[in-house]
């Protein structure tokens, strides 16, 4: 008897069955461009001072942590600017978490998600897992596939009426940033919650400007952030979202007691405080990026213009013999399931220099 042969005689929900799981490979592989975390290792002052917080932690480790994790909302208003107040901030294990505790206050049985897709794949399953129904909107226009204007984002907005809307920007795994144009209609559009993921704001390219400057006076628009990408601690698990703090007291009814560990919030408060450090490799990533897009282009292939640490490309005759070819050459990218295409993480110098070799080789095969 295999495990699918138990599952299905499993009490499962109906609405689970046949569905997949999230599923990136994690490979043993020497180049890992596959999950778009930040390739540069963490820096020794931090590393540092991440050890001496959790140490100072451990001996109280027999307490609850601080259920409200104050001391770090303080931190995570400081850093956003944007004269946010800590009561504006809500925070969670990975930015995932924090989506999901939205969609559970928002979202749940008898209510529609909508996104625009290609986005972000853990949206359409935060929603499946919290029993909210997921319309899968377009977007795409005659000049360019993924591209959203405003017009065509509040067409499906009216249509769908949804209880949450999806906005990513920069968008994963096209790349590229949102005119705030589209927010304001979306949100001007729509009587539900409306998220922008900003997971990559940080890698944005100059003149990019945030949704959180449209947070005064829109109850139902939430910015979610995390410390994944930019700051290198995809592996602390710390995602964030700025709102009005009426949602942070709706997302209060739905989170788990102490979800956030004490040694969480003293790692993260601790690489906060050296942001300097952290996000010095920020500049290195997208010169990286700008080079790949170069690179591919040079190469005969059609990068997307990119405001993230990654990049999609295009003109591939056969995208996953591409993936393979180049896993066979020990760097691992992304196949987002988009014919054609791939996606690949703007890594180090040097990680970049083997992609594009091992591309270059690739396309020989
Ligand atoms: N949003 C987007 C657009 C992402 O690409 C990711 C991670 N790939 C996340 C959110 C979630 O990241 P985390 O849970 O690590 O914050």
């Amino acid at each position: 008897m295999t495990t699918a042969d138990v599952l299905a005689r499993l009490p499962l929900r109906d609405d689970l069955r046949g569905r997949t799981p999230y599923g990136a490979p994690q490979l043993d592989v020497a180049v890992r461009l596959n999950t778009n975390e930040n390739s540069y290792d963490v820096p020794p002052e931090v590393v540092e001072a991440v050890v001496e917080a959790v140490r100072r932690q451990a001996g109280s480790l027999n307490r609850y942590p601080d259920r409200e994790f104050t001391a770090l909302r303080e931190d995570l208003a400081a850093y956003l600017g944007h004269d946010l107040t800590p009561d504006q901030v809500w925070a969670g294990n990975g930015s995932n978490e924090v989506l999901q505790h939205v969609v559970q206050a928002f979202g749940g049985p008898g209510r529609t998600a909508l996104g625009f897709t290609p986005a972000y794949s853990m949206h359409p399953l935060i929603c499946t897992g919290a029993g909210t129904a997921w319309v899968d909107g377009r977007r795409g226009t005659a000049l360019d596939p993924f591209d959203l204007t405003a017009e065509h984002a509040v067409e499906q907005v009216r249509r769908h009426a949804p209880d949450v809307v999806f906005l990513c920007s920069p968008n994963n795994p096209t790349g590229t940033a949102l005119g705030l144009d589209v927010v304001t209609a979306v949100y001007a559009a729509s009587t539900g919650m409306v998220v922008v993921d900003e997971a990559y704001a940080e890698f944005a390219r100059p003149g990019t400007p945030s949704a959180l400057t449209l947070l005064p006076g829109r109850e139902r628009l939430i910015v979610t952030r995390t410390m994944s990408k930019a700051f290198a601690l995809a592996g602390a698990r710390l995602g964030y979202l700025a709102a009005d703090p009426a949602v942070g007291d709706a997302l209060r009814l739905v989170r788990l007691p102490y979800h956030l560990s004490a040694l969480t919030q003293a790692a993260a408060r601790a690489a906060l405080a050296h942001t300097g450090a952290l996000l010095s490799t920020v500049e290195a990533v997208k010169a990286a990026r700008d080079r790949i897009v170069a690179g591919v282009a040079a190469l005969g292939l059609a990068p997307v213009p990119s405001d993230a640490n990654f990049v999609l490309f295009g003109g591939l005759a056969d995208a996953p013999a591409t993936w393979r070819s180049l896993l066979s050459r020990q760097v691992l990218v992304r196949d987002v399931g988009l014919p054609g295409h791939l996606r690949v993480t703007a890594g180090t110098q040097a990680e970049t220099t083997a992609f594009l070799d091992a591309l270059a080789d690739s396309l020989l095969d």
